[in-house]
């Protein structure tokens, strides 16, 4: 009977830790979404325009990372519709990105 409880206590200690643990592995995870820098999705079909240089990037280019007041566009549903967008407003896509390939 001892012997059963103590089996229990070890089986209900371990579920703990392993809850413990991935309950801090989740809330590591979603802290460092929130510190992206720039808080730039990389929504696949995101562009995102530099007003400096006039240029418009996908999110993930690490140019679109420097960028200090991103315009971004993300209405439309696909990334042509989101290339023509930034276009119409005279960006002119990235070289290094390629974002309208
Ligand atoms: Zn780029």
């Amino acid at each position: 009977m001892d012997d059963k409880k103590k089996a229990m206590v070890k089986l209900i200690i371990g579920l703990l830790a392993v809850f413990l643990i991935g309950f801090i592995g989740l809330s590591l995870y979603q802290s460092s979404m929130n510190n992206d820098f720039n808080n730039i999705s990389t929504t696949e079909i995101e562009r995102v325009g530099d007003t400096y240089t006039g240029l418009y990037h996908r999110p993930d280019c690490p140019k679109a990372k420097t960028i200090v007041n991103p315009v971004y566009f993300n209405e439309g549903t696909t990334a042509a519709e989101n290339n023509k967008k930034a276009e119409k407003e005279g960006y002119v896509p990235c070289k290094r990105c390629k974002p309208n390939e």
